[in-house]
């Protein structure tokens, strides 16, 4: 059987990861994969985490099985921080969360619960988007359409198509939605734009899933936060995936959640009960480590402030390099073109780079990032920051 198995191309990040690792030039620099790294190019455990699994190997009693909703330590201490202190919602018992093998388990799960209980409902999906979205819904059996989000032309957000499009998706139907960092474009919307959203969804009455994967990473914890608590207030329905994949730099410890804010509690328990069932016929439990360390951080007043200022540092870090990266291009006349990238959140860039000239950095100077001209702006440093910028002003011709 396995001889009528068609091969599949390798993904373009895992490839243009070995295409890295074969580059013999010293100075090549990796701006594809989307992991924060510091001026050493590491990317390091935060200090809060190791101090909480040093706590942990002499608190944990046992490795038996948390339940499909998670460890209700961890969901106890994630609602807050996604839906604020004061929550109403959190006051009024609307919401419900179920830990998540990281983001993408928790986008998994809400795919297979609209699959399950809203079947026929197409999720609307900003073009561009992260690609694992698309292939997320796809295996689900979700039906997914796009709604324009960046115009090519400027390589600026295209707020008026994006409400244009919105406008236009059929009652009832689900939008995807990116919090804060939009990625691939780094692009985000003011609350004011948020405002109009919210007017959009609740007049169509749309459903949002709220991608939130990069609490922190933009303006702040809190800040980072103003739409999902805008939604959530003002609606009746909203769901949303988080991620502590970035912000406690746990990736491969696969730590995430699906929320649902429901209209009442009464619903809020329907949702969560098909959440269950959702969760064990995919891998039964989640895995407990991190949301261990998660809920130990979050609760102990200590680790919580060690854990937000190391947040705060790799935020502060990321936008100092944006700001560099805007100033070292003045010289070849470029700081106009690439403005945005100072002006964009999160750890992504659309840079406006056209394919060819990708193509030519990574040719001629080692420098590697998706063809779309996606960079993660913390795979460079202040060390390489003058090569890279030379190199793009010699691929733009300057
Ligand atoms: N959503 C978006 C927009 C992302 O960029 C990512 C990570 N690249 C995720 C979700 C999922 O992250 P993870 O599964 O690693 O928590």
């Amino acid at each position: 059987m396995f001889g009528q198995v068609e091969l599949l191309p390798a993904d373009p990040i895992l490839g243009l990861i070995e295409a890295f690792n074969r580059d013999t030039n010293p100075n090549k620099i990796d701006l594809g994969v989307g992991v924060y790294r510091d001026a050493q190019g590491n990317t390091p455990i935060l200090q809060a985490v190791k101090e909480a699994e040093a706590l942990l190997l002499t608190r944990e009693k046992t490795k038996s099985y948390i339940g499909s909703h998670g460890d209700p330590a961890f969901g106890q201490q994630l609602l807050p921080l996604v839906l604020g202190q004061d929550s109403a919602v959190l006051q009024a018992s609307r919401a419900t969360l179920t830990q998540a093998p990281g983001g993408t388990g928790a986008l998994r799960l809400a795919a297979d619960f609209i699959h399950r209980c809203a079947p026929g409902k197409k999720v609307w999906i900003s073009d561009p988007t992260w690609p694992n979205h698309y292939a997320i819904f796809n295996a689900a059996g979700v039906e997914y359409a796009s709604y324009r989000y960046v115009d090519s032309n400027t390589n600026r957000l295209d707020f008026p198509a994006m409400l244009a499009d919105l406008q236009q998706i059929p009652e009832g139907d689900v939008v995807l939605l990116h919090a804060c960092c939009h990625n691939p474009t780094g692009f985000d919307l003011s609350l004011e734009q948020w405002q109009q959203v919210l007017e959009i969804l609740k007049a169509r009455k749309l459903l949002p899933l709220i991608d939130f994967a990069y609490q922190g990473f933009g303006a702040g914890l809190e800040e980072d936060a103003a739409a999902v608590r805008l939604l959530a207030e003002q609606l009746p329905e909203v769901m949303i995936t988080a991620s502590c994949s970035k912000n406690f730099g746990l990736y491969r410890e696969r730590i995430g959640a699906f929320i649902a804010v429901a209209a009442n509690r009464n619903d809020m328990e329907k949702v969560r009960s098909q959440l269950a069932v959702v969760a064990r016929s995919n891998y039964s439990n989640p895995p407990a480590h991190g949301s261990a360390i998660v809920a130990t951080i979050l609760a102990n007043p200590e680790l919580n402030g060690l854990w937000r200022r190391e947040v705060d540092d790799m935020r502060n870090r990321i936008n100092t390099l944006r700001q560099q990266f805007v100033d070292a291009l003045k010289p070849f006349g470029l700081a106009e073109k690439f403005a945005c990238v100072a002006e964009q959140r999160g750890m992504f860039s659309y840079s406006g780079l056209k394919p060819e000239e990708v193509q030519k950095l990574q040719q001629e100077f080692g420098i590697y990032m998706v063809k779309t001209g996606r960079m993660n702006i913390a795979g460079y440093s202040e060390q390489n920051l003058q090569y890279l910028c030379k190199a793009i002003a010699s691929v733009c011709g300057k």
